[in-house]
């Protein structure tokens, strides 16, 4: 039998793929997504859903080194590394290290402030457009401290961001207290990020391929890639329910795009940065504005359908157990800010991986020695926040149009 042919093959089926799929499908071209397991069911499940401009500083920043290998030893740490033998994963550290540094900051800050302004914009733009019914809110974020000397060091840096473009409004403890009676006393201040936008990202995903279906594109679940290969005109790949031909083909497969690039000889220094998520029904009294209880490190999400607690980073490579100290650090964490720290049933506990590159930009582009194959990888903590400015940047790029901003510090070819 013939295989099916289409413009773009997308290898993945998580945020940036979809969203990748719908603006390809928008500049008119055929596409074509391909998942190893559920739609949706990587890293884009349970993470926080925030959506945040504010975000552009990158994780390696100057001080960065220290706190870490403080923490490196202490497995309740927001921040964890599983001593071992890897050399791709010193060397990932080695150059993470490397940009601890005020150029290295401001440079990925002004790369990653792009792409997220421009996301945040885009979105607002596609939920409304396509309906897309995934609980977005934009009702800006507040980072909560109760150790005065941390909330006084990011009051410092707020000063720098508002030149990215980052509003920032700054609240001393007792005014926090008095707007969001959800806190525990103690808060020491509070800065609100009124551009930042919250969603339910399971919803998200599941909208997005929703509107990929009925704008004609073909989606695939449970249907593994296993090779792809020159092929005339194109590509083909062997996937687990056969062979699919294309025109080109979007490698979207987050913390799974290192191997599978390897295969083509392409580097991708993707990390996983594992992160955890515990999933309630929503509390009696919940905060007003989704937050970052930044001396625990735990963001807490609310929506109209639940409550969520996630974050924490460990490199522990591809290991998919629920860790229950750091799922009951989270816990513990808001427990120190919170009045209704839990909502009354557990939902769902959840880990994925960020897809987490050295200097904290994705590979946006084509994939270097190759006409036919493009790469649309490594979002690491953000990949929800810039998914649609991803997809559209990535479809003007494979269709020759002008993209809306520089796409040069995005290259997969950095890391050839
Ligand atoms: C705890 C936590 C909290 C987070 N919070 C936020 C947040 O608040 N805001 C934000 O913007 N980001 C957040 N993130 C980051 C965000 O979740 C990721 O950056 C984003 O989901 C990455 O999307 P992706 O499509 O690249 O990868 P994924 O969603 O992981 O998709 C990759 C897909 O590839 C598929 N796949 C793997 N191998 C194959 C194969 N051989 N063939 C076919 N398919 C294959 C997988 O099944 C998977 O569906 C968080 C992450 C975590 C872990």
């Amino acid at each position: 039998m013939k295989s099916p042919h289409d413009d773009v093959l997308i290898i993945g089926g998580g945020a940036i793929g979809l969203a990748t799929g719908l603006a390809l499908l928008e500049a008119g071209r055929s596409v074509r997504i391909l998942d190893a397991a559920a739609v949706g069911s990587g890293a884009s499940h349970g993470n926080c859903g925030t959506i945040t401009p504010s975000h552009a500083p990158p994780l390696a920043a100057p001080g960065v080194v220290a706190q870490a290998l403080r923490w490196m030893f202490t497995p309740d740490a927001p921040l964890y590394l599983k001593p071992r033998v890897d050399p791709a994963l010193w060397h990932w550290l080695l150059r993470f290290a490397a940009r601890c540094n005020v150029r290295d900051w401001r440079a990925s800050t002004h790369a990653r402030s792009a792409l997220l302004n421009d996301a945040r914009t885009l979105l607002a733009d596609w939920v409304q457009r396509y309906g897309l019914a995934c609980e977005f809110e934009e009702e800006g974020l507040d980072y909560v401290f109760r150790d005065p000397r941390r909330f006084q060091h990011y009051v410092d840096e707020a000063a720098v961001l508002a030149e990215f473009g980052i509003a920032t409004q700054v609240f001393d403890g007792t005014t926090y207290e008095r707007e969001e009676p959800a806190m525990l006393p103690g808060v020491a201040g509070a800065i609100r990020f009124p551009g930042d936008a919250r969603l339910r990202p399971d919803r998200y995903v599941a909208e997005l391929a929703r509107v990929v279906r009925e704008r004609g594109g073909r989606i695939e679940a449970h249907c593994r890639v296993e090779r792809l290969e020159r092929a005339a005109g194109g590509v083909r790949l062997t996937t687990s329910q056969g062979t699919r031909e294309g025109r080109d083909a979007v490698i979207a497969l987050g913390a799974w795009t290192p191997a599978f690039a390897r295969t083509l000889g392409v580097r991708a220094p993707i990390q996983p940065g594992k992160g955890y998520s515990i999933t309630y029904s929503r509390p009696s009294r919940v905060p007003r504005h989704p937050m970052l209880l930044k001396d625990r490190s735990v963001c807490v999400t609310v929506w109209e359908s639940g409550y969520r607690l996630g974050s924490t980073m460990e490199f522990s490579g591809h290991d998919d157990t629920l860790n229950a100290m750091r799922l009951a650090a989270l816990e513990r964490g808001a427990r120190e800010f919170l009045r209704e720290p839990v909502g009354p049933e557990v939902q769902e506990r959840w880990c994925g991986w960020r897809p987490m590159t050295w200097d904290d930009l994705p590979l946006l582009g084509r994939a270097p020695g190759h006409e036919h194959v493009w790469i649309a990888a490594g979002h690491g903590m953000l990949g929800i926040s810039m998914s649609s400015s991803t997809g559209q940047l990535m479809a003007d790029l494979m269709t020759g149009r002008t993209p809306a901003f520089d796409p040069s510090p995005y290259r997969p070819e950095r890391f050839a």
